[in-house]
């Protein structure tokens, strides 16, 4: 039976950074990494970003568990026995572990139609699926108007596809951004050549010869090559459920980002961790957070126990537009926007009574740090003492 000091499950950012983590404690102790995807560990966001803009493919693998851990690759963890300190796999091989890191990130949301036809953007085989499809000119309809569908609309917009764009919100990142700024984006990705079907919800897909007929609630149907679908993560939790691990919208970690068993932790999109300085709990499904935290992991089930507290940043690419953020982007909350240009460069606030929650920085860069900073200040903070505080 394998055996490890340090046990990964997943083969995503965050695993690859807790082994970075382990290294810079313990040079030496064994690491072994279970993934069932069929490729190393690489960095996700190229794939819908810069391998569409001509960054070559063998760029995005990371170096850390290729140099110092076993991975076992197409293999997928089916059972955990925190009893015996055992995990066995659906090929029924059994490994043990000292210290266990549960990075299982997240599966892609699904929609009750459509089948395997709808590509469910999430994975580098997801990428190589869509990729020589975008070679010829083809339509393409877009369901999800969050990180993905946005991302995606753009890039392939830009390789001259046709792209309609289809989300049940009033415009493009509602979910993060105030209406306006939703708004012109709207109006800027039809400036574009994207059909922008926003209010829309798709409530059947009908596969007719080579094409594909999207129904939608309000009646309406557009008829497309093929279909593409950004609509969420669902957190892979299964596993720890039943291994008796609390799970609560993701797994539940302290500040160590330790699980509710001794010697298992998560980090990475499935971790639910409280944030000491917006005080709540969270998941976060961003790349700043799968490194820093897959890291913090790392150091800790090495002996080194750090508490997790970073505040991580986020960032999107939306055709010559671009922005990083840091905290809580609830449109819901009071917004003050000080636009340099409007809706060109500029920074967002998000408010709450007064507390500042998060940062939005539109075209506006190098100052992450900055708007941290500014978050954890008592305020009170109001639209009049907030203008012109960043870029400082
Ligand atoms: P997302 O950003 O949460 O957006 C999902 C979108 O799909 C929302 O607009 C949502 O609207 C919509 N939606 C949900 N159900 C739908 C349905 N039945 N029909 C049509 N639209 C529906 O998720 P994502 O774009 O799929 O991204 C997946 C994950 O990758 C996320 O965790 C994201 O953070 C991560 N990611 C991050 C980046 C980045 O940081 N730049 C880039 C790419 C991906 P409602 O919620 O209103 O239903």
């Amino acid at each position: 039976m394998p055996s490890y000091k340090y046990l990964i499950i997943g083969g995503g950012m965050t695993a690859d950074a807790a082994v970075a983590g382990i290294r810079e404690v313990d040079p030496n102790g064994s690491i072994g990494l279970i993934s069932d995807e069929n490729h190393p560990p690489y960095n996700r966001p190229p794939l819908s970003k810069g391998l569409w803009k001509g960054k070559l493919l063998e760029t995005i693998f990371r170096q850390s568990s290729k140099e110092n851990a076993q991975i076992h690759l197409g293999t997928k963890a089916e059972t955990i026995d925190p009893q015996s300190k055992q995990v066995i796999d659906d090929q029924g091989q059994s490994y043990s572990y000292d210290k266990l890191l549960l990075a299982t990130g997240g599966s892609p949301r699904k929609l009750p139609f459509g089948g395997d036809e709808v590509i469910y953007f999430r994975t580098l085989d997801d990428f190589q699926r869509l990729r020589p499809l975008a070679e010829g000119r083809s339509r393409f309809a877009m369901i999800g108007g969050g990180f993905i569908g946005s991302e995606l609309a753009s890039a392939l917009c830009d390789q001259g596809q046709e792209v309609a764009m289809l989300f049940p919100e009033n415009g493009i990142g509602s979910l993060l951004f105030p209406a306006d700024l939703a708004s012109f984006l709207n109006d800027y990705y039809r400036q574009k050549g994207v059909a922008v079907l926003a209010g829309e919800l798709v409530s059947d897909i009908e596969q007719r010869g080579e094409e594909f007929a999207l129904k939608m609630k309000s009646g309406r149907e557009i008829v497309v090559d093929h279909v593409i679908a950004g609509i969420g993560i669902l957190p892979n939790t299964s596993l720890a459920e039943t291994a008796g691990i609390e799970v609560d919208n993701g797994i539940v970690v302290d500040k160590y980002l330790q699980t509710s068993q001794t010697d298992i932790f998560a980090a990475g999109d499935v971790a639910n961790i409280y944030n000491p300085v917006l005080d709540i709990r969270q998941r976060v499904e961003h790349e700043d957070n799968a490194l820093t935290g897959g890291q913090a992991a790392g150091r800790n089930m090495a002996g080194q126990a750090t508490p997790y507290e970073h505040l991580s940043t986020f960032y999107s690419d939306l055709f010559d537009l671009g922005y990083e953020a840091v905290g809580e982007l609830n449109p819901n909350l009071e917004t003050v926007s000080d636009w340099q240009e409007p809706f060109r460069k500029g920074v967002v606030y998000y408010l709450d009574q007064g507390h500042l929650r998060g940062v939005l920085l539109w075209n506006i860069w190098d100052q992450v740090d900055s708007a941290r900073r500014l978050i954890t200040e008592p305020g009170p903070f109001t639209s009049e003492n907030l203008k012109g505080r960043l870029p400082d």
